[in-house]
């Protein structure tokens, strides 16, 4: 079997809990969204390599942690779980919007980043019930249409899984941090924070590298 793959690059892990840490990163080609912020457009559509999981797994050099990111990686969901056998033995980080189930695979994950396009609806709620065996995290890239009662349903919601963050991930624009995005995400995690003390605001720290 061969996948689609946008690229593969070694580079730190710019977003999440794991923020600063050396990686190698493989980009799926292709998704079932088509958010208006969307940094990876190119792996949406246009060039990629058909590749088998045993050519991708070889590009992978030393010990390095593998973050699986996209485009969406859950499209091509077989192709996921032989590159993710391939794999075996190494930190893999999974980057999902959760489009399709994982349950099989999901405990080969050592975190998965679920990023959550509001609002949370009830299938999101069973992608994440589904995950929540592994360390997870629910991003939300805030911007200026996030709503406060969105976070609250989905913080509320997460009391219930003791492995799970939430990050409130402040919208980027080319390389920079938008400053009204950063200041309702910070107005936003204080509000949240009583309730559920496990949320974080992290930007997309590559970008302020200058870093893919
Ligand atoms: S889910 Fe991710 S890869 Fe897909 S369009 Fe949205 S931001 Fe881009």
């Amino acid at each position: 079997m061969k996948g689609k793959i946008s690229e593969i690059f070694f580079s730190i892990q710019g977003e999440g809990p794991f923020a600063g840490l050396p990686c190698y990163f493989i980009r799926f080609f292709g998704c079932n969204e088509n958010c208006s912020y969307c940094d990876t457009k190119y792996a949406l559509s246009g060039k990629f390599s058909l590749m088998t999981p045993g050519e991708v797994a070889g590009k992978i050099k030393g010990g390095f942690p593998v973050v699986i990111t996209g485009g969406e990686p859950t499209v091509q969901t077989d192709f996921l779980a032989d590159l993710v056998s391939k794999l075996e033995g190494r930190r893999i980080f999974l980057e999902t919007n959760g489009a399709n189930s994982i349950k099989r695979i999901a405990e080969k994950f050592d975190f998965i980043s679920f990023h959550l396009i509001p609002p949370p609806t009830r299938g999101k709620k069973e992608f994440i019930t589904e995950i929540s065996r592994v360390r997870f995290g629910v991003k939300i890239v805030v911007e200026r249409e996030t709503k406060l009662k969105e976070i609250f349903s989905i913080a509320q919601f997460l009391k219930n899984f003791e492995k799970g963050v939430l990050i409130l991930q402040p919208l980027s624009s080319r390389k920079r941090i938008v400053p009204a995005a950063a200041e309702k995400s910070l107005r936003f995690a204080k509000a949240v924070y009583p309730a559920f003390p496990r949320v974080f605001v992290i930007p997309q720290i590559h970008k302020l590298l200058d870093f893919r």
